[in-house]
């Protein structure tokens, strides 16, 4: 018989959840390039920002200062009843690997939505609802982000609008149906609802839209429906503070066995699970207190870390969207 390998996963208990999340910037020397006015080329401003997100998302977002931001207790109800998540040990990779390393993973699969998105739009969904909102609107490529979103909103009974990328939209019907089971609208992308969509339509008939489309055009319906925010599942500060509580639990439920990662690894698109995971480990390093080894791993297909400029540029097809470094 095989040894008994003991433990395959390190549980930590409901009360062990994350109750701030941490914001790493607070430990950065060099904070991150702001969001600018696409019209002065300034930063944008929290007034200039609340026309398109929830005004607590966008203290958030500005937010360089403050290391931990309290979780409020409806989002740490709702954390409950899928985290902590687990972390298992790979032995079976291990064993396949021939390694000598011991090798664990985070497991953010287990939610309804299936996927480390629903730590942040359950998050997003509350502030709107706290601000009195009606609703949000956003977009989603392989409906991920869109799934999680919409589960969020039918928690806090808010109106949910997502563009989905037209192509997806044809290729996922599940998908695009369980957005619906949970209440949100979901229109392919481009549409006729809105001006830039007609306009792109118009420029590219038959496309099969991008992300670019969908998010100009979420943008779009937010900033002229009242009661009504943009949110965004990836790429943001807001998200990253979110997702921070992947790490946190990660070097909770680390602590707990005494085992010291020196290697990190996490899958880097638009940053947030990786970011997520890796915060606390790198506030550590950046205040000099531990040093590991982190590895961003990204796709040969769109590869933003190790090809291209880091330059300011448009999220969207539209340009509405204040610039970003990308
Ligand atoms: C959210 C999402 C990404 C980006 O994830 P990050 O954790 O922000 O890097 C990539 N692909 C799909 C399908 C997604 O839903």
């Amino acid at each position: 018989m095989a040894e008994n390998k003991i433990p395959y996963k390190i549980y930590l208990s409901e009360t062990e959840i994350p109750q701030n999340w941490y914001n790493v910037r607070a430990d950065m020397k060099n904070k991150p390039a702001p969001l600018l006015n696409p019209g002065t080329h300034q930063p944008m401003t929290a007034e200039e920002l609340e026309g398109v997100f929830c005004a607590e998302l966008v203290q958030q977002e500005l937010d360089n200062e403050t290391a931990y931001i309290p979780i409020p207790q409806e989002i740490q109800d709702f954390y409950k009843m899928y985290r902590p998540a687990p972390l298992v040990r790979a032995y079976c990779l291990e064993e396949k690997l021939g390694t000598p390393a011991k090798i664990y993973y985070k497991f953010e699969g287990n939610n309804t939505s299936g996927s480390h998105k629903l730590n942040s739009a359950i998050a997003q969904a509350y502030y709107a609802k706290k601000q009195g909102l009606k609703g949000v609107t956003t977009e989603t490529g392989a409906g991920q982000w869109g799934t999680a979103l919409s589960m969020a909103c039918s928690y806090f009974d808010l109106d949910c609008k997502v563009y989905m990328v037209k192509v997806s939209y044809e290729q996922k019907p599940f998908r695009r149906e369980v957005m619906r089971v949970y209440g949100a609208s979901v229109t392919p992308s481009p549409s006729d609802t809105t001006n830039v969509g007609r306009k792109i339509l118009a420029e590219h008939p038959g496309t099969t839209g991008s992300l670019g489309c969908a998010i100009s055009e979420a943008v779009e319906v937010a900033v002229s429906n009242p009661g009504y925010r943009y949110v965004l599942g990836s790429v943001l500060n807001q998200v990253l503070l979110h997702q921070s509580v992947i790490g946190l639990e990660t070097k909770a439920a680390l602590d707990k066995y005494g085992v010291k990662p020196d290697i990190i690894i996490g899958c880097a698109g638009g940053g947030s699970n990786l970011g997520g995971l890796i915060s606390p480990f790198m506030g550590e390093k950046l205040r000099g207190e531990a040093d590991y080894r982190i590895i961003a791993v990204e796709p040969a297909s769109c590869p933003s870390f190790t090809r291209g400029v880091y330059a300011y540029d448009f999220c969207d097809t539209g340009m509405v969207c204040p610039p970003t470094v990308v």
